[in-house]
């Protein structure tokens, strides 16, 4: 049943406690045979099940997405807005159990930019989409034409998000979906499985039924099935960019809309005026935010040899004092890895600069045998920038520092990948780093910093990190069809 705006706002929301949420994330899956196994990264132990689903049950999603779209598109716009906030509203009344399995899922720490930071997010990322304009915008109006474009909805969004940030990620996806008039099937990570179906079940509580289904399976069959229907206007995607190749392939029989967000490998460059003391936590944090695994981190950092000893020592002080273990301990800033196939990525680049003879400062150890998929936090210095662990995309706690004498050399090594998402440029001179900045190729530069975003700003990759762009107006546009209202 869908509701008027104020009825809405007093909509009743549950406080889900850590057993009821994993019993509302889990619904069925007890019972089925094959139901999916949700293991904590940090110990290796089960933290509950979720259900294994089918291509058949993804298409009764799609089926129901689409059988309520009319409806919620129909709404008006207030009302849309007024659910988003709702919705909201269940996410923060819900916040702490959220968090806790999502940390104990995704391995991240309550604390520091981690699984707190996450969920409080969801809730930011949710209500901006709900108060950002979109209005009808008079193209021509000049006593003979009259021309006008108004934003549709596309009709069903499907939605398939990855495993680092899974809750916000998929948030991304959902709110700007909904608020535009689309009903959204998601199908999340298989190893982030019961953090989405947690948050879904939160955000239905108040939802209209149908508005917004959780389908969870392997991503080879049911991914490529949602990618595929024709009933799906729309995938938004967020995952590696082998996955959104096939996706741009399975897009074509049915011209279907796509938004990427793909894999980054993005650089830093240091330029010899910096404070190598003042800018080591900003640094830090730009590479090992989320235990390092995060699209637009810092993950390969170039320095000035003017700078450079001073800049590794001054890391190595950051890095070494920052403390890493399980995640449900209020002390730990840094997590595990989420997955072994990640963990092993991690380790063979890794071990790929150590026999090329590269520097490692810190960590570069892991022990193999201790539970959990935990990889120290590690810096590897005085790497040949065509190291492997230059080249690919690290997504861990390993930061790869490489030295350089002219500026122009650093510009061409940081442009000569595939990935251009994100990039940053370290000075103590505004205008010398926005030079450096207009020369770079990236979806964002970020200047004296890395990675931080905002619900207002596009975000998004230039070449093989993806196309399209999230949040703000541009998110909005993104999930509708531009319609000309011509006479
Ligand atoms: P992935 O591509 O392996 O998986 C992402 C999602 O796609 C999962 O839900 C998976 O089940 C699904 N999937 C797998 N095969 C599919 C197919 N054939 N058709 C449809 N869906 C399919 O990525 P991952 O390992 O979960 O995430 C890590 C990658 O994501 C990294 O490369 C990282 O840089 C990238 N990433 C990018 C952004 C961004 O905003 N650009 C954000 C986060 C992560």
């Amino acid at each position: 049943m869908m509701h008027e705006s104020d009825s809405v706002r007093a909509l009743p929301i549950i406080t889900f406690d850590d057993d009821e949420l994993l019993t509302a994330a889990s619904a069925s899956a007890a019972a089925s045979a094959d139901a999916g196994v949700a293991v904590d990264p940090a110990t290796g132990a089960e933290i509950g099940r979720f259900p294994n689903q089918s291509i058949a049950d993804l298409e009764a999603a799609i089926d129901t997405a689409e059988a309520v779209q009319p409806e919620w598109a129909a709404l008006d716009d207030r009302v849309r807005r007024a659910y988003l906030h709702r919705a909201a509203d269940a996410i923060e009344a819900s916040s702490e159990a959220l968090a806790r399995l999502l940390s104990r899922e995704q391995g991240k720490p309550l604390n520091g930019p981690n699984a707190r930071f996450e969920v409080g997010a969801c809730a930011v990322w949710t209500r901006s989409a709900a108060d950002t304009e979109l209005p009808v915008e008079v193209l021509i109006d000049d006593g003979e034409n009259h021309a006008e474009l108004h934003y549709r909805p596309i009709g069903v969004v499907g939605a398939i998000s990855p495993w680092n940030w899974p809750m916000m990620i998929s948030i991304w996806q959902i709110a700007p979906s909904l608020r535009m008039g689309n009903t959204v099937v998601i199908k999340p990570a298989e190893t982030t499985a019961l953090s989405v179906r947690a948050l879904v079940a939160v955000m239905n509580q108040v939802l209209p039924a149908g508005v917004l289904n959780v389908v969870t399976g392997p991503g080879r069959t049911v991914g490529a099935a949602l990618t595929r229907s024709p009933k799906v206007g729309k995938i938004m995607f967020t995952g590696s960019t082998p996955v959104g190749q096939q996706i741009i392939e399975a897009s074509a029989a049915n011209v279907t809309r796509l938004t990427l967000e793909l894999g980054g490998n993005d650089a830093g460059i240091v330029l010899p005026d910096v404070d190598p003391a003042a800018i080591a936590q900003d640094l830090f944090w730009g590479a090992f935010i989320n235990t390092g695994q995060t699209c637009a981190a810092l993950k390969r950092l170039y320095v000035h040899d003017d700078v450079y000893d001073r800049v590794v020592e001054e890391l190595a002080a950051v890095a070494s004092s920052v403390p890493m273990g399980v995640g449900l301990d209020e002390g730990n800033l840094l997590g595990p890895v989420q997955n072994r196939n990640q963990f092993d990525v991690v380790d063979r680049l890794v071990e790929s600069a150590k026999a090329s003879g590269a520097r490692v400062v810190l960590g570069g150890d892991p022990d193999y045998d201790a539970p959990g998929n935990f990889y120290p936090t590690t810096l590897v210095a005085d790497i040949d920038p065509h190291n492997d662990l230059v080249l690919e995309e690290q997504f861990g706690p390993v930061l790869p520092i490489i030295r350089y004498t002219d500026l122009d050399e650093a510009v061409r090594l940081a442009n000569e990948l595939d990935y251009a998402l994100g990039s940053s440029v370290w000075s103590a001179d505004r205008d010398a780093a926005l030079a450096v900045a207009a020369r770079l190729r990236a979806g964002t530069t970020w200047i004296n910093s890395h990675g931080g975003l905002h619900p207002a700003v596009p975000f998004g990759g230039a070449k093989k990190s993806g196309y399209g762009r999230e949040f703000g107006v541009e998110g909005l546009k993104a999930v509708s069809e531009p319609h000309v209202i011509n006479g």
